[in-house]
């Protein structure tokens, strides 16, 4: 109860900081699967630099990412998240001003996460990363049965257990994972980047396809269609952190940092999408700290794994950048935030956490 009432208190104060945002018209949702908040706020980590004995490429990760600050660091890492959403959209997270953000669901990996991420709801029967068909609704759901949002809804994602997680056959929303191919009627590239996903390196040997497959897919189907309500769930850097590979980690952050600003240059520069866009871009959960193995790991024995960050930018966004004062906020808060940022209220069978409220009086 007490952490409730911290909860309201933050959202109260926060609120008279900053004037009324307006109502966005469409929501993008990007996901970087099990990328810390540590390397967001802090760029590549001290100890994992200097690591001698690392399996990674320590001397790369040295020549690319290093620089002796955090600061320099983590714009080196993330330069569009470090000028573009610093300036003019919000970072939640950074612990180190007590600002934090964590998974409400005790299971902190990814299942749990996504269905917290977009139903609202850390629902505790939720526990598997099985292709389990989702029994609670999401927002996307919820908003695509209205007028506005119906057919312009749609899911792309790296890992082929979204077309669980959003209940494809209940929901009704087109849903690209894995290595499926889009259908429909198809531009040339479309159908180049179809055939692509198959020759590119199967390096993740299952269901998941590289991210650089996914973006593009997704980036070209938004350029053809212009849907309302997108997500694109990237995974390289969950999968890369597994399997201990530091320099490719930090690499799959990079390039992701990159195709979210192609993302927000072309929203800004179509006439469907400028200045009524918002962007939402997040985490599925933590990893462990680094002076131990435990950054390769996540899962509810890991520690930290439930530290996670939100970042976000457009018309429905308070321009408050990089969020330095004391508040708590939840993971299951987004999916109310999306509804509330398109002036909707989400109000599933269940009963979803409540909306950020951030930037709105
Ligand atoms: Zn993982």
């Amino acid at each position: 109860m007490k952490k409730f009432f911290t909860i309201i208190l933050a959202t109260i104060l926060f609120d008279n900081a900053y004037t009324q945002t307006n109502t966005s018209e469409n929501i993008i949702v990007i996901t970087m699967d099990g990328f810390r908040w540590q390397e967001l706020f802090g760029g590549a980590d001290s100890v994992l630099c200097f690591d001698t004995t690392a399996e990674y490429s320590y001397k790369y990760v040295q020549k690319q990412f290093w620089a002796p600050t955090a600061v320099e660091r983590r714009k080196k890492l993330m330069p569009f998240f470090w000028s573009q959403i610093a300036s003019k959209g919000m970072l939640l997270g950074n612990r180190q001003y007590g600002n934090f953000v964590n998974n409400a669901n005790p299971y902190w990996f990814s299942y749990p996460g996504y269905n917290e991420i977009f139903t609202g709801y850390p629902d505790k029967g939720v526990n598997s990363n099985d292709k389990i068909p989702n029994p609670n609704e999401n927002v996307f759901e919820y908003l695509n049965k209205m007028p506005e949002f119906k057919n312009k809804t749609v899911v792309f994602g790296s890992w082929d257990v979204y077309s669980s997680i959003f209940n494809e056959a209940r929901s009704g929303l087109l849903v690209n994972d894995g290595f499926r191919d889009l259908g429909g009627k198809l531009t040339e590239r479309q159908q180049l980047f179809n055939r692509l996903q198959h020759e590119m390196p199967d390096l993740f040997h299952g269901g998941e396809r590289l991210d650089l497959a996914t973006f593009n897919i997704a980036f070209e189907y938004m350029k053809v269609n212009k849907p309302k309500l997108m997500y694109i769930g990237l995974g390289d850097t969950d999968e890369w952190a597994h399997a201990g590979r530091y320099d490719y980690y930090l690499d799959a952050i990079q390039k992701s940092d990159a195709w979210i600003r192609q993302i927000w240059e072309y929203i800004q520069s179509t006439k469907e999408y400028a200045n009524k866009t918002t962007l939402i871009i997040t985490t599925d959960h933590g990893r462990g700290s680094a002076d131990s193995s435990n950054w390769k790991h996540h899962g509810e024995k890991i520690y930290n794994a439930s530290e996670i960050w939100i970042a976000a930018i457009g018309p429905s966004v308070p321009p408050s950048g990089e969020n330095k004062t004391s508040a708590h906020y939840q993971q299951g808060q987004i999916a109310a935030t999306i509804a509330e940022w398109l002036g909707k209220s989400f109000k599933p069978k269940h009963t979803p956490l409540p909306a950020l409220s951030i930037g709105k009086k």
